[in-house]
């Protein structure tokens, strides 16, 4: 598939051409654990890696694998890793470079799951994780020493949605031979964060790449665009010999397969070792899902531009967050990255408060109330007294949270029947 396309078009064709044996159009389920070698010398060379090709499925599977194809061409990205998470995915992208005894420098502003993962899990293997606000981008650098690893960070973190400086961050990060990984989750086909210099993309494909809310899974994108060799000692886990694979050095393994060794590395010893697979079911889930992704991001869009004008215009709303209601450098940030539209994710406060905020989401009746995002339906949920209820009241406002803050994730319904079922649900306010 010509890397020329649009993201419309790749989204239906990358990494697939009607099957060979049976002209099937659709990508089939390959529900197979493993695969017949066609004789010792061709097993023994996919065990070499000296050629890639089906092994077991827990390594890669024939149905996975246009799917990582796809999202990779939809990144612009050189090869990808699916998942049995975003939260696999996340973990993943950085066991494959820091160790015990390493760090990141994240930002703060990060879905729950990973901020527990990163200052909790992560701290019990031994990774440190500096957490650094990124309104500053000149703090990541400053957090930086010599075991740091990866910088992280969300393309549009809610409940701020701030867009985060990824160029400026990325390019501090160049500077040092240290890679920039953006959870791009709230924002495919909006913003394509290989563009703008990260090196590494995940997703939570359970979002807005299913869109059906059936599916939970993660996505790892290898942008082939950091040098990981000319990184040296900063980047020892791609650049040592792996006693894990024969004492391969992952940055020169990978040389004769184009510039994947990243994303080579977290296949052949991470997901080997840890297991974490994509199901073929749901790989298969996820490509029904990625072929109106660009649509729908576009409707979901468009919905929440009308969305976000008739909350501002409210009498009961205090307060709307969302990009394009922003100014200043939280403007200027979402328009240098989020060149497809501001999403479907929004904030907003009522007057009355926390009392305000429960009665709002119980008068709901179309808008469904779950802790989740990036749903085709939409979606809301009252954090404070919910997903941040543990959080203190300061706490909580640092995080962005006030307590009468309402979350919405707007679907592809029409516009006029979301509107309509916001504003019946503000009258019990
Ligand atoms: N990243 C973001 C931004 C998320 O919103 C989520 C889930 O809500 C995750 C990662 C984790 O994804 P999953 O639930 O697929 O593990």
């Amino acid at each position: 598939m010509s890397d020329n396309h649009k993201l419309e078009t790749l989204a239906l064709h990358a990494g697939w051409r009607a099957d060979p044996n049976t002209g099937s159009v659709a990508v089939p389920i390959h529900q197979t654990t493993s695969y017949q070698f066609d004789s010792a010398d061709h097993a023994a060379s996919l065990f070499a890696l000296a050629e890639l090709g089906n092994i077991y499925t827990r390594l890669q599977n024939p149905t996975t694998d246009v799917l990582e194809q796809r999202v990779s061409a939809l990144e612009g990205g050189a090869a990808a890793l699916a998942v049995s998470s975003g939260q696999t995915a996340s973990a993943m992208a950085i066991q494959n470079i820091a160790r015990a005894g390493d760090n990141i420098v994240s930002s703060t502003n990060l879905y729950g799951g990973t901020w527990n993962l990163f200052a909790n899990t992560m701290k019990d293997m031994g990774i440190e994780v500096r957490f650094v606000d990124p309104s500053n981008p000149a703090d990541f650098e400053a957090a930086i020493d010599d075991k740091t690893r990866a910088f992280y960070a969300e393309t549009l973190p809610n409940p701020k949605l701030e867009v985060f400086p990824i160029k400026q961050v990325a390019d501090i990060g160049r500077a040092h031979g240290i890679p920039l990984i953006m959870d791009n989750t709230a924002a495919p086909t909006l913003c394509r964060p290989l563009e703008h210099g990260a090196a590494v993309v995940v997703y939570s494909a359970t979002k807005y790449i299913g869109g059906h809310g059936t599916s939970i899974g993660g996505l790892i994108v290898d942008g082939g665009n950091f040098d990981w060799e000319a990184a040296g000692a900063r980047q020892p886990a791609l650049n040592t010999p792996d006693p894990s694979y024969h004492g391969a050095v992952w940055s020169e393994a990978a040389k004769p397969l184009g510039p994947i060794a990243y994303v080579l590395k977290a296949r052949t010893t991470l997901l080997r070792d840890m297991g974490g697979a994509m199901s073929p079911f749901n790989a298969f889930m996820f490509l029904q899902g990625m072929e109106t992704l660009p649509l729908r991001m576009r409707a979901h869009c468009e919905n929440a531009e009308k969305v976000a004008s008739f909350l501002a215009g409210h009498d009961k709303v205090e307060k709307i967050i969302y990009p394009s209601h922003m100014d200043g450098d939280a403007r200027a940030r979402a328009d240098a990255a989020m060149t497809n539209g501001y999403g479907a994710l929004m904030g907003f406060e009522l007057a009355g408060g926390a009392e305000a905020g429960k009665k709002f989401i119980n008068n709901l009746q179309l808008l469904y109330h779950v802790a989740n995002i990036g749903d085709a339906r939409s979606l809301a949920i009252h954090p404070a007294s919910t997903t941040h209820s543990q959080l203190s009241v300061e706490d909580q406002a640092a995080s962005g949270v006030t307590p009468g803050y309402v979350r919405l994730s707007i679907g592809i319904e029409h516009s006029d029947d979301i509107i309509a079922d916001l504003a019946q649900a503000m009258e019990a306010v």
